[in-house]
């Protein structure tokens, strides 16, 4: 269990280091900015839906090591995801880091975001982890306001 645990470590750290799909996506038809007041993480998250499929992804902003390598693993789940196969992973997402502990979710269910699971035991970081997804439903949603945390 530990070296599963190192590797999730190595992950997230990698995605911290190199996020993927970092920048703003000038084609983006949905978008929004999302803000954890709790830790000052800030986050825009762009999104192309062609035919109500994510055909790109991408992100902005700066945070902490958390909340970037959330976002870095969120954009490389959704591509090619129907919006609402992106709003079902948003909230098993959810539920893997908020989930009461009688009714764990199962990680595998959520493949490489599973790496993730491990912010469960640290619930000041939850709030980074889980900003970037709420971010993504309000960009799908088409709300306009800041997204917080709060
Ligand atoms: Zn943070």
């Amino acid at each position: 269990m530990s070296d599963l645990r190192d590797l999730y470590q190595e992950t997230i750290l990698d995605h911290t280091r190199r996020p993927r799909n970092f920048g703003a996506l000038d084609e983006a038809n949905c978008r929004a900015d999302g803000y954890n007041p709790l830790c000052g993480d800030r986050v825009t998250v762009y999104v192309r839906l062609e035919d109500d499929r994510v055909a790109d992804v991408r992100f902005a902003g700066s945070g902490c090591a958390i909340s970037t390598a959330s976002a870095s693993l969120m954009t490389e789940s959704l591509k090619g995801k129907t919006r609402k196969q992106a709003e079902e992973l948003s909230e098993r997402f959810h539920d893997m880091l908020t989930g009461t502990a009688d009714a764990p979710l199962d990680p595998s269910r959520l493949g490489k975001l599973a790496v993730m699971a491990g912010v469960r035991d640290y619930p000041v970081r939850v709030k980074c982890a889980t900003l970037v997804w709420h971010t993504l439903n309000a960009a799908l949603e088409g709300k306009q306001d800041t997204v917080t945390t709060e």
